[in-house]
């Protein structure tokens, strides 16, 4: 159930889309848009690609009476999403993968831009789309020792039909395949009558972020130069002392550099990790003293939120920090101004891996995947709010670096990939 509730928290924002933006719009879970027309925008999640955007946002109602109808659709149908991941095995084959999951080798190759068709390596995630259905079909997730016949029984169709709806080379099922089968008889309708849909506009809402590139070009990057595989990992809000730490360990287990946006109300008493991500080769930034939106700061309020954080830091490692990264991504014009004019680069993201939010590290792998590009910058948390478990981010943190790799991606720090200084 918390991961229902979840997903309404996170997700119930909706943009209205204008023409020119790049906004996608996720299904979480299909299965609300079609037990109940109208109800699937407060399970939507918007996706701002790589990109800013500007419009009004809209919440959408929620009646009730439709939390009831969600937990038994979400207690119906668990685990379905429109992705999946599979963590390749020494010797698997794209086709082979493809085969396994009824789909086509190209749309594997597709959906996870591989460079090289046949190529991937042990413990490479991928992502799996579910098969598109039509009106007349539902999807079904194969157990062991599911048989075609089996499921023709028990939908109540013939073995042909499953065969012409379904990439089943040789007509062999595999466990944890997902495949269409003839869709359930539609629910009936309430007798209490039809929800009410209607929209409440919560205020406008334009982030700002181009007429800010504009003003100080060079000065703001939310990713890096399109022409190179190279992507640099960010990790917001540490220090802390447990997950910090566990992806420290991790990034030295496999040698590789990252940039931390540290606030600066977390380092007293947590110096020594501070200390640890300098001697360990990364690139500290800032991310203000109390995690405030800058956007609705004065210049006054700014300049103290960077500078306070900037001391702790130098105190601890004699570095100052070029990079700043405003909490949210928002920043008023003055306070870039000011920000530019005193020698800092603010640096957003590109790719959000969504990883506060996500249930699990395969959620995480699938929002980073549908956005990664060559410049990529990827945004993680390196520490949550209290009691917050991260594991899936160190998780899925393992999970990327393989995939990268497999991608033939290198893996730079934020100065590097942007071409500014760490420090000043
Ligand atoms: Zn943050």
């Amino acid at each position: 159930m918390s991961r229902f509730f979840l997903a309404i928290l996170a997700t119930n924002y909706l943009q209205e889309k204008p023409a020119s933006s790049l906004i996608r719009i996720r299904v979480d879970n299909k299965y609300f848009r079609e037990i109940i027309p109208g109800f699937w925008h407060a399970s939507a999640k918007i996706t701002c690609r790589n990109d800013y955007f500007q419009g009004v946002m809209i919440m959408k109602k929620l009646p009730v009476f439709f939390l009831v109808f969600l937990i038994l659709a979400t207690m119906a149908v668990p685990g379905l999403a429109a992705y999946r991941v599979y963590r390749a095995q020494p010797l698997n084959t794209v086709s082979q993968i493809a085969i396994w999951y009824g789909l086509p080798s190209d749309t594997l190759v597709q959906t996870n831009r591989l460079p090289n068709p046949g190529f991937i390596i042990p413990r490479q995630v991928l992502l799996i789309p579910d098969p598109v259905t039509g009106p007349d079909e539902q999807l079904h997730l194969v157990k062991p020792g599911e048989t075609l016949q089996n499921l023709a029984d028990r939908y109540n169709t013939s073995l042909q039909w499953l065969l012409d709806r379904n990439y089943l080379p040789g007509g062999v099922l595999y466990a944890g395949q997902m495949i269409k089968v003839p869709a359930a008889p539609k629910p009936a309708a309430p007798s209490w009558g039809p929800a009410k849909t209607g929209n409440t506009t919560i205020g406008s809402y334009v982030w700002n972020i181009p007429a800010l590139m504009a003003r100080h070009p060079g000065r703001i990057f939310l990713n890096g130069p399109a022409n190179q595989r190279k992507v640099a990992l960010t990790f917001d809000d540490g220090p802390d002392t447990i997950y910090t730490p566990a992806i420290l360990d991790l990034l030295a287990k496999y040698g590789v550099k990252a940039t931390f946006f540290l606030r600066g109300d977390r380092i007293p008493g947590r110096e020594w990790v501070v200390q640890r991500i300098i001697n360990e080769g990364h690139i500290i930034g800032n991310h203000t003293q109390t995690h405030a939106n800058l956007r609705k700061l004065s210049v006054a309020r700014i300049q103290e939120e960077v500078l306070r954080t900037e001391e702790l830091i130098a105190a601890q490692t004699g570095l100052r920090p070029v990079l700043v990264r405003p909490p949210y991504g928002e920043m008023s014009e003055s306070g870039l101004d000011w920000l530019a004019g005193a020698g800092y680069v603010m640096t957003n993201w590109s790719v959000d891996s969504g990883d506060w939010r996500a249930e699990n590290a395969d959620q995480i792998m699938i929002n980073i995947l549908l956005d990664l590009n060559p410049g990529s910058v990827i945004l993680f948390h390196s520490a949550g709010g209290t009691g917050q478990d991260l594991t899936s981010t160190v998780k899925a943190t393992e999970d990327l670096l393989y995939t990268l790799w497999g991608l033939g991606y290198e893996i730079v720090t934020l100065p590097e990939l942007l071409s500014v200084p760490a420090y000043r």
